[in-house]
């Protein structure tokens, strides 16, 4: 008899789940986690506070997810949806309040209660946790050749996570694993990172926040839009931050003619923005970035006139039609160049991954490998900032414990 019957791979949110599942339906679970210590990128997350999971629910929440990874989701959502996720950390001590964005974070405004809940409980119910043991290769059966060890058992789960962020100890060694079991792994790239531009006129701008703004993602050739976000945005040294540009990252290639528009208005129409600034301009003696609106903050509106060419001694009263509009489509458009985004040094999420086809989205189970369950991010799901990614995480974790403990695999296969 093998010593586990379930080994997890990797201690980040979808394997503590994972192993805390698989503990609470009768499996003899091991987690094995390289880093000195569990869920260093749960500690690192949402700005040290830990966005967990989102107010969404059902349809909205799956439609917040790419088209193609809708369907392999809904089994896993439904078993863990977000409410039910968060009454699990509620009953474990970790009281959650609601914020913008439709976000969830814990009262304590600390990820470490968050950890701590999954910590104690995987101790609870019998998980035993070998940290400082990075897995280097699987063998068929399964042995589980670690830096620290072999390890046995029945049926493996593989929650190594991406290749984003590899301070955190994600540094991409699941998809050679999963490639060497013969799992098919779409392309990588990083995902929910800033975005290096081309505009050396808006660095000036660094640490402006623009909020409400619309961002859309753009074709330059044709115009044809690839993706569009209703998120605020940080202008940066280098290029553009903030959920709005983060949001749009995944969309980025390489070699590409990505151009970004960033309606700073976009509670306005144009025609809208235009009235206001006719009608600010009625005090003729007053500056044209003062026909701005006011939100603005002054270096922007300094910026936007400068870019629209219009001198520097223009008032109200000399300024004309012509050069008010491209004004005014500059806060309803502000265009930029796309040369990169900042890469996995700074990703918060690998886009790509574990292709869904080769897994059963209602038991994480490989389809080809028996006695494998994939789950987190290193499948190919991704989503935008406001808890997503954790809610897939968490949610595939449950279904692949839940399922690891109850399958028995034939001793014969695999
Ligand atoms: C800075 C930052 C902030 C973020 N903020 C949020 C947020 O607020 N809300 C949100 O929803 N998402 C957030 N994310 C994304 C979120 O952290 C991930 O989607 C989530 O952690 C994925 O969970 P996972 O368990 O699949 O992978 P991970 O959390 O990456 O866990 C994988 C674990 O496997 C371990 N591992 C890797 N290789 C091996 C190996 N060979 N052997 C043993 N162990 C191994 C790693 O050390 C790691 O502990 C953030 C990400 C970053 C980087």
């Amino acid at each position: 008899m093998r010593t586990f019957d379930v080994a997890v791979l990797g201690a980040g949110a979808a394997g503590l789940m994972a192993a805390i599942r698989a503990a609470e339906s009768g499996a003899r679970t091991v987690l094995l986690e390289k880093n000195p210590k569990p869920g260093v990128k749960i500690l690192a997350s949402g700005g040290g506070r830990c966005n967990l999971t989102t107010t969404r629910e059902g349809s909205a929440l799956l439609n917040t997810f790419a088209e193609s990874q809708r369907r392999f989701l809904r089994p896993s959502f439904r078993a863990l949806p977000p409410r039910r996720l968060r009454d699990w950390f509620e009953a474990r001590g970790v009281a959650l309040r609601e914020e913008a964005m439709e976000k969830v974070f814990p009262v304590a405004g600390r990820a470490s209660v968050v950890l701590e809940a999954l910590v104690t409980t995987a101790q609870t119910v019998g998980v035993s946790l070998r940290c400082g043991a990075s897995v280097q290769r699987l063998e068929p059966g399964w042995t589980v050749v670690t830096s620290d060890g072999d390890i046995d058992a029945e049926r493996v789960i593989l929650a190594v996570g991406g290749r984003s962020y590899p301070k955190a100890g994600t540094t991409g060694d699941g998809y050679s694993i999963a490639r060497g079991l013969g799992l098919a792994v779409t392309p990588l790239k990083p995902g929910l990172v800033g975005l290096r531009t081309a505009d050396q006129d808006l660095s000036a701008l660094a640490g402006i926040t623009v909020d409400p703004a619309r961002v859309r993602l753009f074709d330059h050739a044709t115009g044809a839009t690839r993706e569009s976000w209703d998120r605020p945005v940080l202008f940066t040294h280098d290029g553009l931050s903030g959920p709005g540009p983060m949001n749009l990252a995944g969309s980025v290639g390489q070699d590409d003619s990505a151009w970004l528009s960033i309606d700073l208005c976009p509670d306005l129409d144009f025609d809208a923005v235009d009235r206001a600034v006719i009608e600010a301009s009625k005090s003729r003696r007053k500056s044209i970035p003062a026909l701005l609106p006011l939100r603005f903050p002054e270096r922007l509106r300094r910026a936007l006139v400068a870019r629209a060419g219009i001198p520097g001694d223009t008032t109200a009263a000399t300024l004309p039609r012509d050069a008010r509009r491209r004004l005014v489509s500059l806060v309803k458009g502000l265009e930029v160049r796309v040369l990169d985004t900042l890469g996995y040094d700074r990703a918060e999420v690998t886009v790509g991954g574990v292709a869904l086809h080769e897994v059963d989205p209602k038991t994480m189970a490989a389809r080809c490998v028996p006695g494998l369950y994939v789950c987190g991010e290193i499948l190919d799901v991704d989503g935008p900032i406001g808890g997503f990614n954790f809610q897939a995480a968490f949610a595939t974790g449950w279904v692949a414990g839940e399922a690891a403990a109850r399958e028995r695999v034939d001793p014969g296969s695999g």
